[in-house]
């Protein structure tokens, strides 16, 4: 495939600290692919490597067959958007798009040609004259957008472009960049540590732990299907109780609770493995405290009895904290489907056997 970006083997010390390990990775053509990870643990450094800004200690890159290990930054036709935008506050809008333009000593009138072309693009027209420090912070990083795009770049590289957002801007952005990010089929790479961000944005998310890729896969699969207790948690799955083993089909909860998995388990008996649960895969019903004592009976049915110990309401949905005993649960539902909830209900949580996925404690797939 033309223009895919192929990163093998790369790897990247400062001093004695190995902070990018081993990554192997190819960036398809058109997409978007957003790397997530904790704080440090290596994404900027690997997008660097990628825009030339660092040279890998090992390993090699290449785009459409061609090595660009060891291409410096202005030669490789890529552009980048900073969490700092780096904008030239006191120039005129049109001025800082032109920037990469008059850099390569473009023509005047190619130059006033492609900035209106862009002022298009980002819906800005009528700002071309306004010093960019007049701009609101939407508005700016629409401009550095703009001009990352100038030279016409065979990838994007976007490194927390919306951290500096609000909240409800940063959501409109996110929208924003996707929606012209697939009507210029731009391959683009974004860093973030936001994993709402990369599920809004991305076609591929690639998780990284300590300087290695943990897991890379669609949205939906890191969402329904994280490798391990790591990603798990990173993507924001909800539930992740500690469990054992036991039977044929069944794992046993802190509490002693014993849960049916509908369907053969892949852990051996002893082993230290999580149950994971979306929150929106709970069942909750409100219950009687007194069958609460009738507990072998409604375990049986994969129902936990709990107490709701905390609801985050958000008007068209809700958010239970149900404390079981030996451990809490989180459940999505609505004022609708539980009328009545509230903090101290007794309730009975029921977990549906084929919403039951169970991932090894230690890194590793079952
Ligand atoms: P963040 O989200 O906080 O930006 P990150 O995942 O992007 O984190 P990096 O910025 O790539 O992480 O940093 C990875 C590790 O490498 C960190 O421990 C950082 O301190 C270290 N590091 C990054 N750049 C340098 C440098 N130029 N010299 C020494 N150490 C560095």
């Amino acid at each position: 495939m033309s223009n895919q970006l192929i990163i093998e083997n790369v790897n990247k010390h400062f001093g004695a600290v190995h902070v990018v390990k081993h990554v192997n990775l190819s960036i398809p053509e058109g997409k978007l692919v957003c790397f997530l990870g904790p704080s440090g643990c290596g994404k900027t450094t690997l997008l660097r490597m990628i825009a030339g800004l660092e040279t890998p200690t090992s390993g090699r890159l290449s785009m459409d067959g061609k090595d660009l290990t060891h291409v410096p930054a202005c030669e490789r036709d890529f552009g980048m958007v900073f969490q700092s935008l780096a904008l030239f506050p006191h120039m005129t809008v049109a001025c800082n798009i032109a920037y990469p333009l008059r850099l390569r000593k473009a023509g005047k009138q190619s130059q006033k040609q492609r900035v209106d072309e862009l002022l298009q693009l980002i819906q800005l027209p009528h700002m071309a004259d306004r010093p960019v420090a007049q701009l609101s912070g939407g508005q700016r990083q629409r401009v550095a957008i703009a001009r990352a795009l100038a030279s016409a770049p065979k990838l994007l590289l976007l490194d927390e472009p919306l951290s500096a957002l609000d909240a409800k801007l940063r959501e409109a952005m996110q929208v924003e960049i996707r929606l012209l990010q697939q009507r210029l089929g731009i391959t683009t790479i974004m860093v973030t540590h936001d994993q709402r961000e990369a599920m809004t944005m991305a076609d591929v998310i690639v998780v990284m732990e300590q300087g290695q890729i943990a897991q890379i896969g669609s949205p939906l699969e890191v969402y329904r299907d994280p490798v391990n207790e790591f990603v798990a948690d990173f993507i924001g799955l909800g539930n992740i109780l500690p469990a054992v083993p036991s039977g044929e089909q069944c794992v046993r909860l802190a509490g002693g609770q014993l849960i049916d998995i509908g369907g053969p388990r892949k852990a051996s008996a002893g082993q230290d493995i999580r149950l994971l649960i979306r929150p929106e895969d709970v069942c909750l019903k409100i219950s009687e405290p007194q069958a609460h004592k009738d507990l072998h009976a409604s375990i049986r049915n994969n129902c936990v009895p709990g107490q709701v110990s905390f609801i985050r309401d958000v008007g068209s949905s809700l958010e239970a904290t149900v404390d079981c005993a030996g451990f809490a649960l989180t459940v999505a539902t609505s004022p609708r489907e539980v009328p009545g909830l509230a903090i101290g209900s007794s309730v009975l949580a029921t977990l549906p056997p084929h919403a039951c996925k169970l991932i090894d404690a230690s890194p590793g797939r079952l």
